[in-house]
């Protein structure tokens, strides 16, 4: 796949399950000659004055503020990236903002009392422990102690005995749901009309998983549900018939048509920067809708 001029979809160590410096994003991008990228961090902001400071060295790469907020739907939890935020968030937003921040601690301490409740010993130190091996202390300290990712709580709880292997640990998981209720994500409503309010752009990410692939009822429920302005219609879990099919729809109902890699550590720099398969055209439609709000 040759290699796209933008990519609208990336995650630095301000994610809670991603591990990239902001500047390696940079980095790429000038070695390949990318001009214009987004940091989406998953639920938070708190990358932006890191990566403005970066910037300023990568002149000829222009970025994007934005976010990737999860949201609460009728249809269970959808992720959505909002683009074109203003550098002082207004206060709906703020005030979203800072409810993202507290789920994602409330997330975490529930994790810790379910598997507590089950006689594991997963305290909110051993939970600050493991995000240790692999967030760096400044994302800890001003984040707290938060939900862990996926692929380093199951190592962990397999290495401490708790399940044998990822067959169990999904039951262990299912277990802990059966004891502690995780919080539910902030209501699809207030995020997207806070983003609206603050000028910014709804789009919703990697859809196969929400559209049931190419489900027309279930994306006119969630186009209007979650009062989209875009969709994600290339990235690595986007097969090249449902891009089609995807922008397709962006066209008939305006939407603007997004592309992204969602890289989240060195690895996926190397591999997948930048390469989602999305057209130059789609970028010049999605910077001019920026403007116009
Ligand atoms: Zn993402």
């Amino acid at each position: 796949m040759p290699t796209a001029s933008y990519d609208l979809h990336l995650h630095t160590c301000w994610s809670y399950d991603a591990t990239a410096e902001p500047e390696a994003h940079f980095r790429r991008a000038r070695e390949l000659g990318v001009h214009t990228i987004a940091i989406t961090e998953h639920h938070n902001i708190d990358s932006w004055e890191e990566v403005a400071a970066v910037a300023g060295d990568y002149p000829e790469v222009r970025v994007v503020r934005a976010a990737e907020l999860t949201v609460t739907t009728s249809v269970g939890n959808v992720d959505l990236l909002c683009y074109g935020l203003p550098v002082e968030p207004p206060s709906a937003l703020a005030a979203v903002l800072t409810e993202y921040h507290d789920w994602q601690r409330r997330a975490g301490s529930t994790l810790s009392a379910g598997l507590q409740a089950l006689g594991c010993d997963f305290s909110d130190d051993a939970r600050r422990k493991l995000l240790q091996t692999y967030r760096p202390e400044r994302s800890i300290a001003f984040q707290g102690v938060t939900h862990v990712k996926n692929g380093v709580l199951r190592g962990y709880l397999i290495e401490q005995g708790w399940a044998a292997d990822e067959d169990d640990y999904h039951r262990l998981m299912k277990q802990v749901r059966e004891q502690v209720t995780p919080p539910p994500y902030p209501a699809v409503d207030r995020v997207t009309s806070a983003v609206h309010e603050a000028g910014g752009l709804v789009a919703i990410a990697h859809p196969p998983q929400y559209f049931l692939n190419d489900d027309r009822a279930r994306m006119d429920r969630l186009r209007e549900e979650c009062a989209l302005d875009g969709i994600e219609c290339a990235h690595p879990n986007v097969d090249a018939s449902l891009t089609s099919l995807y922008r397709e729809y962006c066209r008939t109902h305006s939407l603007v048509s997004t592309a992204g890699s969602d890289c989240h550590d060195t690895t996926q720099l190397e591999e997948r920067f930048a390469q989602h398969g999305g057209p130059a055209e789609w970028l010049d439609e999605f910077l001019e809708r920026i403007i116009q709000r």
